[in-house]
């Protein structure tokens, strides 16, 4: 199948080519002709998979004839990443066509946006907060609105955002064509796609399996020793850029301080810095300048970047589906990746979980030259123990902010031992009550910690 049995207009097909796809992609092959013929589609899919112009290239298209200037399209999105990014997508595949799009999230100032929707748009990239704020000062209408996309619900419902995206369906006009992306269907999100979603076409690909280009390695390690054992693994392994996962912000700076003593080009990208160092952080690392970023789960969400060679999970996900997540960063749009995790011994049941989802046991790898028999440090020190479980005090999460990069020297890394690929996943799936399952109370009051 080409894109050309779409019959895109030649405008649109100009974007497809101008980015240089070729084929397109299983959910692509699925999802475009039934939204282009009008209908609601439930999306299962997870990044990394092509699900944006899966859903942008039809928009496009449904956009093209009609007036310019009204918000057409909404699309809402978790994480203020994911939004710049399917903006991004937007400009690109929609280069030839003049159609306008804008980012609409909070952290930033208000007025560029208000101008911007004043301006006129018409297709508009949306956190649910920031979007409702807009809504109620009345700075946004929405009575043009044709379709309606949720992009990586599943992920949104996580984040508390549920009563929002409630309260923004109500104000958009009942006639209209909704598309709802997730990366798993819980129960949550099937009530959601009932109440939000008229007949739906379902469409799946593999979705919670990580993408079969991905191999898995799990490095047995006491806590005390991951730090020295990432230093060790860094040095011995070729690698082109790495993203990092700990489980707290905390850890998710202090590493990325460790690295950049080190003399690697490390960021940090975690809580409660300026949209400006994000931004900083995750250009640095598209770009090559930053070789390593150390990040949590929610800081993570939604970076495109395709030449991650390795994810390296410092501390174990809640979830097998925060590990699907994770691992989809790397071996995307079929490039291949290694995807490395450390484990303790707290960690043995997410590892069955894990290896139930990929269908086979993962290799156990011990990194040869690295003492694993020091003795951990007579204090307790904070990388001595498991990540501590988050703080009950708020019922919903708050929105994640991540820190900006801070410079270091430069490094790269040289040898080379790449290992031999591990489990590859194929195209399994697994039950969502499963999937969905946390591991441990650990994960179940999210993530203020995080
Ligand atoms: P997404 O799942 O939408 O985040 O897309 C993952 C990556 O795949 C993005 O970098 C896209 O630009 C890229 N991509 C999407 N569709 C195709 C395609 N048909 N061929 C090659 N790359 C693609």
């Amino acid at each position: 199948m080409s894109f050309s049995s779409f019959k895109l207009h030649p405008k649109i097909a100009a974007g497809v080519r101008a980015l240089g796809y070729q084929t397109p992609t299983s959910i692509q092959m699925q999802a475009i002709p039934p939204i282009l013929s009008g209908k609601d589609v439930m999306g299962l899919a997870q990044t990394g998979t092509g699900k944006t112009a899966a859903f942008v290239l039809p928009i496009l298209e449904r956009l093209l004839p009609g007036p310019r200037g009204k918000v057409r399209a909404l699309i809402i999105a978790p994480t203020r990443e994911l939004a710049e990014q399917t903006h991004v997508s937007i400009r690109e595949l929609g280069q030839s066509t003049h159609l306008t799009s804008c980012t609409i999230y909070g952290g930033v100032s208000l007025n560029p946006q208000i101008q911007k929707l004043r301006a006129g748009v018409d297709i508009i990239v949306a956190c649910p907060g920031r979007l409702l704020d807009h809504l109620n000062q009345g700075t946004i209408n929405l009575a043009n609105l044709e379709v309606l996309v949720l992009d990586e619900a599943d992920r949104m419902f996580d984040m508390g955002f549920l009563p929002d995206i409630k309260r923004i369906i109500k104000q958009v006009p009942r006639k209209r064509q909704t598309l709802m992306f997730s990366a798993t269907m819980p129960d949550s999100i099937r009530k959601l796609t009932d109440e939000v979603l008229h007949n739906p076409v379902t469409v799946k690909v593999g979705p919670t399996a990580p993408a079969s280009t991905v191999s898995h390695a799990l490095y047995p390690v006491q806590q005390h020793l991951k730090t020295g054992l990432l230093l060790e693994l860094l040095r011995q392994t070729d690698t082109e850029s790495i993203l990092i996962f700990t489980r707290t912000k905390h850890r998710a700076k202090r590493i990325g301080q460790e690295l950049q003593k080190k003399g690697y080009k490390a960021a940090s990208l975690q809580g409660n810095l300026s949209q400006n160092k994000r931004q900083d952080a995750l250009d640095g690392f598209r770009k090559g300048s930053y070789q390593i970023l150390v990040a949590t789960d929610i800081a993570a969400r939604g970076i495109d970047v395709l030449s991650i060679s390795h994810v390296i999970n410092y501390d174990m996900p809640d979830t097998t589906d925060a590990y699907t997540h994770r691992i989809g960063r790397t071996g995307r749009a079929a490039k291949t990746g290694d995807a490395f995790t450390f484990v303790s011994q707290e960690d043995e049941p997410q590892v069955r979980d894990i290896e139930r989802v990929l269908g086979g046991k993962i290799e156990r790898r011990i990194l040869k030259g690295f003492d694993y028999t020091k003795s951990a440090p007579a204090r307790n020190t904070e990388f001595a123990r498991p990540p501590r479980p988050p703080q009950h005090h708020r019922t919903q999460p708050k929105p994640e902010r991540a820190s900006g990069p801070t410079d270091a020297g430069a490094r790269t890394i040289t040898t080379t031992t790449k290992p031999g690929r591990g489990v590859s996943s194929g195209t399994k799936t697994t039950k969502s009550s499963q999937s969905k399952r946390r591991w441990n109370s650990r994960g179940k009051g999210k993530s203020s910690m995080r």
